[in-house]
């Protein structure tokens, strides 16, 4: 018992001795942020008046107050009045995607998307400006992914760390940015290529058939990959139940997921110029045993969703510039050009715009029966397509989440701890603990109260390095 206690004594010692030199002495090259409210979406906590101390692009420590006394006047900055939040994740930034063009092949059209350095870098820095320090790219050519993530490692490139997808997996050709499988050897050989190229995702096509598209499943599977995909036929709840990890935009658009009496004349998405983005709305039905089906089957199989509702909003709203040019001064000059060419809303009538809008308020109760089912939704813009703008609109897209309902610490939780536990990175970013990268976005206004604060960015450090949003925003 004596001894015991004895031990007990000693061992409390030993412990307030190493905890003192884990608080004592920062590292040498530390810098300290001190005055700030620390905001910490996982736990819902909020700490006023913190400090946070980084060092080798790692959160060293935080906590309540002044910090460690040892730092040098060179390494301390004042954040008072600001509020600091994980780096955000925006999970559908097609980040190296540049301009699609047109060109005769044989006497047939074969559309292009090219990788383009310089929009590629511009993207970047302005996705970084409005505090995205992590992306999910769902789609681009396989070599420009992979340099883009050489150039962010070797510090060429500045802009977000990228997990991405190669080529789109597909039966429709688009050079850049699909690969046309048929038979599973041939979706085997074009799995195993990205996966040899770093590559994390493996994306699956709405042409895809529900062969093919199980075999896309599987062999991401069995190279450790996760398959994500843009559904068409196949509907959300049998791609769930067919294995897939995540699903990508607002847009469950499979006949057989409307009422048995609302599928006679749906043409789905075999109709040219996206008129099924809102005709399957109009005859979808919330409250349906097939809607029921669908909503249960993804949260139980945890499967995830970013809805791109900012993109739809910009489709929708496509001849009203308030709307659709909103941050597009933040756009690449010739992204912009490409868009009077390029863009959903061809040759959409004002018959189709006010269809379309009507069916919004369905889409914003879809967004919400989603997160109140448990779905693991993340918050992702559909970046490089017509009118989204980099970074500017991941915040629209928080706040669309908003529009439709979903409480503030919910899309918080959707922009930082859930994306990453989504993309399997929950051990090194999400969140504002000890250990963790050094990914924080200081804002200037309470993002718990309106999350459209979130855009109000004073700085972001990326891996501990100090970028000045302002500066990053502004044309190179
Ligand atoms: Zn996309």
């Amino acid at each position: 018992m004596f001894l015991t206690r004895r031990r007990t004594l000693a061992a409390c010692a030993l412990l307030l001795a190493l905890n003192a030199c884990a608080t004592a002495p920062a590292p040498p090259d530390a810098d300290l942020y001190t005055g700030f409210t620390l905001i910490d979406p996982a736990t819902e906590a909020r700490i006023e008046n913190a400090y946070m101390l980084v060092a080798n692009g790692r959160i060293v420590s935080t906590g309540r107050g002044d910090g460690p006394a040892n730092i040098p006047a060179d390494r301390r900055h004042d954040m008072t009045g600001a509020y600091a939040l994980p780096g955000l994740i925006d999970t559908h930034a097609h980040v190296t995607l540049g301009r699609l063009t047109v060109r005769m092949e044989n006497g047939a059209p074969v559309i292009e998307s090219k990788s383009e350095d310089e929009i590629t870098a511009h993207n970047a820095r302005m996705l970084l400006g409005f505090g995205v320090t992590t992306i999910r790219n769902p789609g681009g050519a396989t070599q420009a992914n992979a340099l883009y993530n050489e150039r962010v490692r070797t510090g060429a490139l500045v802009g977000p760390e990228q997990r991405a997808a190669g080529e789109i997996l597909d039966t429709m050709r688009i050079d850049g940015l699909t690969t046309v499988v048929s038979d599973t050897a041939s979706i085997e050989a074009a799995v195993a290529t990205q996966a040899g190229a770093g590559m994390n995702y493996i994306k699956l096509y709405q042409m895809l058939n529900e062969a093919q598209f199980t075999a896309g499943v599987e062999a991401a599977h069995r190279h450790g990959l996760q398959a994500i995909t843009h559904t068409g036929a196949i509907s959300w709840d049998h791609a769930a139940e067919l294995g897939v990890d995540g699903i990508v935009h607002a847009m469950p658009i499979s006949a057989d997921s409307l009422p048995a009496a609302a599928r006679a004349g749906y043409r789905g998405a075999d109709q040219a110029g996206s008129h099924a983005f809102y005709e399957w709305w109009e005859r979808a039905d919330l409250e349906s045993p097939e809607m029921q089906r669908l909503i249960r089957t993804l949260a139980e199989r945890h499967v995830t969703v970013d809805l791109t509702l900012v993109v739809f909003q910009k489709n929708f709203w496509g001849d009203d510039a308030s709307v659709r040019d909103t941050g597009a001064e933040f756009v690449h000059p010739l992204m912009r050009d490409n868009w009077r060419v390029f863009r959903f809303d061809l040759g959409w009538q004002p018959e189709h715009y006010a269809r379309a809008r009507a069916v919004w308020p369905k889409i914003q109760r879809f967004a919400r029966m989603l997160n109140e089912a448990g779905v693991p939704l993340t918050i992702g813009t559909d970046l490089a397509n017509p009118f989204v703008s980099p970074g500017y609109d991941t915040i629209a897209e928080m706040r669309l989440h908003q529009e439709a309902g979903i409480p503030a610490w919910d899309i918080l939780r959707m922009a930082t701890s859930q994306a990453a536990e989504t993309m399997r990175l929950q051990d090194r970013i999400g969140r504002l603990t000890r250990g963790m990268e050094a990914d924080v976005v200081f804002v200037d206004a309470d993002p718990t109260a309106d999350v459209a604060n979130v855009g109000r960015t004073r700085a972001v450090l990326l891996n501990g390095v100090y970028h000045d949003a302002a500066a990053l925003r502004s044309a190179p």
